[in-house]
């Protein structure tokens, strides 16, 4: 199955109306391929900002997480219904780094994940293994583990892409090989044929950690690998290079 290429901007805790505006800028003036997909995640504060200034309709915008209610008294969360109320069509969830630092648990992550789709928002589901964890040959299980409840409440992917973030690789400049990679993804889809059956040949699996614009292309020829998840050069102008890297 056809599977369109998918590149995310995760922007982490980075950014500020002027340099949010010039990134937004920079990807209405760029000639995007037809061929990709492509979502830019802001701190929830600019989403409304980025969303005000983006014309290029080949570009949508993520929040970097959702709590799992409509609204109440949950001092500093915000919900998928305000997320979808501010312009954004996707949320980034079980980031490596709020399953680490804010300790969120396989099982709430899962929850979120239903959350969000009841509020047709499409979500970007980071899995990952830690570095001892793929020392000691965990990183299946580990990836296994955290998409199990996942499995277990959805029943329509559609709208789930999963990006496969070997925490190790994130932000160290030291990306997966191609071949470790794409082990992995391979691993991940089998997994998810197991549970959801044919849905799995259509869902995205990203990869994510240290992609640039320099190495992007080597995963080209990866079958399992649909896209990227990028932080650090999704701020820079090299962000285009990857989402021009199959094209
Ligand atoms: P990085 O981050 O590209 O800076 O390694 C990726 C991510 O955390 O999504």
């Amino acid at each position: 199955m056809a599977r369109k290429f998918f590149v995310g901007g995760n922007f982490k805790m980075n950014g500020s109306k002027a340099s949010i505006k010039e990134i937004v800028e920079q990807l209405n003036a760029a000639d995007i391929p037809d061929s990709a997909e492509v979502v830019i995640s802001p701190p929830a504060l600019y989403v409304h900002w980025a969303e005000k200034h983006l014309t290029n309709d080949k570009v949508k915008i993520a929040a970097q997480n959702a709590f799992p209610k409509a609204s109440g008294a949950y001092t500093g969360e915000i919900s998928a219904s305000q997320i979808k109320d501010v312009g954004a069509d996707w949320v980034i969830l079980g980031h490596s780094e709020r399953r680490t630092i804010i300790k969120e648990s396989d099982e709430f992550v899962a929850e979120k994940t239903v959350h969000a789709l009841e509020n047709d928002l499409g979500v970007i589901l980071c899995i990952g293994e830690l570095l001892e964890e793929r020392q000691n040959g965990e990183t299946v299980e580990v990836c296994t583990r955290q998409l199990k409840p996942v499995v277990e409440a959805v029943k329509d992917w559609s709208k789930i892409v999963v990006a496969y973030e070997p925490v190790w690789a994130i932000g160290t400049g030291l990306a997966a090989t191609p071949e470790d990679a794409q082990e992995t993804h391979a691993a991940i889809r089998k997994y998810l044929s197991e549970k959801i059956g044919e849905q799995a040949d259509g869902v995205r699996i990203l990869y994510g950690g240290s992609v640039n614009g320099k190495n992007a292309h080597t995963f080209n020829d990866c079958p399992d690998i649909d896209g990227y998840l990028v932080g650090g050069a999704s701020l820079k102008p090299e962000f285009l290079d990857i989402i021009k890297s199959r094209s």
